[in-house]
């Protein structure tokens, strides 16, 4: 399937099919993009489909050249991106170049800063090869980098000109990560897609290979939401938070590394949804339906003792979205829709975590 995601001038086309990485060279010309390709991987991707692409480059006459960095959230910094565009100059690329994003979320939000800042941008294209990448990031133009200070401080709107998307090539990916990507597509299920959590719960965890059409969808709710409010002003866009609250505090509560950023995500979904019974009246039954996929794909719902409530709290204060000093809380007013809530208190959240420390009934 194809998803277009429109606006205006910067419009382009989502394409989902198995087998896509060789026939990017042709893909790529179609979007009428000249100039040579700047290919960005990380060093895990790079060496399983780099060469298959630059090939699919090199019969459709476009030359290339390969870049890589090592794989990992640390290489989403300044000196990373400074060091890209270094050699990206030494190897002769210029501003009528364009870069190829090959990898998952941290290669997306790299190489498309990298593009977004080479000679005051470029053009790029997104090839995801993560479930994170294939059901949401590489959509939506967000790119960036982490500062000491914390995840995504630096970065820049940057739409890409296509975005490619194989599904095979999930078959390569760790089980952990196969299934952590997951707590993206059930937060697009509860806020947009009622009977996409069915679906979803239809999966075999086991299987990596979900069909076009399940990442095709949810491409698509991500697509809407960004032709809403590309630029997260109106607050649609800040609906894709759902979960992300409580989880960001969860995450960087903990030691980089120690839980990935969908199993963070899966907590602070729980919270959310409890949240949303307390002061929505969502229905339990539907929680369940949530909650039941996320421990299918293993993903955690109970909080461990060590991680303390007060420095989930501080860290989650410290968030971007609280600037202002309103709490922007996204709740579920029934299943596949949410709102934005200014009526979620701090003591409402501190109770939500605490509730996580008990097991699911
Ligand atoms: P990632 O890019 O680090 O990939 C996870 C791991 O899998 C890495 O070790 C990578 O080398 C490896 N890998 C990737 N594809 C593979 C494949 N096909 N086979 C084998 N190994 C493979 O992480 P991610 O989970 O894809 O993305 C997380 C990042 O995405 C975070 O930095 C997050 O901030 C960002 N993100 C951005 C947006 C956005 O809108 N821009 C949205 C959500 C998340
Ligand atoms: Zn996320």
């Amino acid at each position: 399937p194809t998803v277009h995601l429109d606006l205006a001038d910067r419009s382009y086309d989502i394409l989902v099919e198995d087998g896509l990485l060789d026939s990017i060279g042709s893909l790529v010309q179609s979007t009428g993009l000249k100039g040579k390709c700047a290919l960005i991987t990380d060093s895990n991707v790079g060496p399983l489909y780099a060469q298959r692409v630059m090939d699919s480059l090199d019969e459709a006459g476009i030359s290339s050249s390969c870049h890589t960095f090592p794989a990992g959230e640390a290489s989403k910094s300044m000196s990373q991106s400074s060091a890209l565009c270094s050699e990206l100059i030494n190897a002769g690329h210029d501003r009528a170049s364009f870069v190829l994003a090959l990898g998952g979320g941290v290669t997306g939000d790299l190489a498309g800063f990298v593009a977004a800042i080479f000679y005051r941008g470029v053009p790029f294209v997104q090839v995801p090869t993560t479930i994170v990448s294939q059901v949401d990031s590489s959509a939506g133009g967000k790119t960036g980098v982490n500062a000491p200070e914390g995840k995504n401080l630096i970065g820049a709107f940057h739409q890409p000109r296509l975005v490619v998307v194989d599904p095979m090539t999930l078959a390569t990916l760790p089980g952990r990560e196969y299934r952590e990507g997951y707590a993206e597509a059930i937060k697009h299920a509860a806020i947009r897609d009622e009977a996409m959590i069915d679906d979803l719960n239809a999966l075999d965890p086991s299987d990596q290979h979900p069909s076009a059409d399940l990442l095709a969808r949810n491409l698509a709710i991500k697509a809407r939401v960004v032709e809403e409010d590309e630029r997260e002003t109106s607050g649609t866009r800040a609906l894709l938070n759902f979960g992300h609250t409580v989880g960001h505090g969860i995450e960087a509560s903990l030691p980089y590394g120690e839980m990935l950023h969908g199993e963070a995500i899966s907590l602070g979904t729980r919270a959310a949804l409890i949240l949303s019974e307390q002061l929505n009246g969502f229905p339990r039954a539907d929680s369940q339906r949530i909650l039941q996929f996320l421990e299918a794909f293993q993903l955690p719902l109970v909080l461990s003792d060590h991680i303390e409530t007060d420095t989930i709290m501080d860290k989650l204060l410290r968030d971007k979205k609280f600037s202002g000093g309103t709490i922007h809380f996204v709740l579920l007013t029934k299943a596949g829709s949410a709102e934005v809530s200014d009526q979620v208190t701090l003591d409402d959240i501190r109770n939500a975590i605490e509730q996580l420390r008990t097991p699911v009934d």
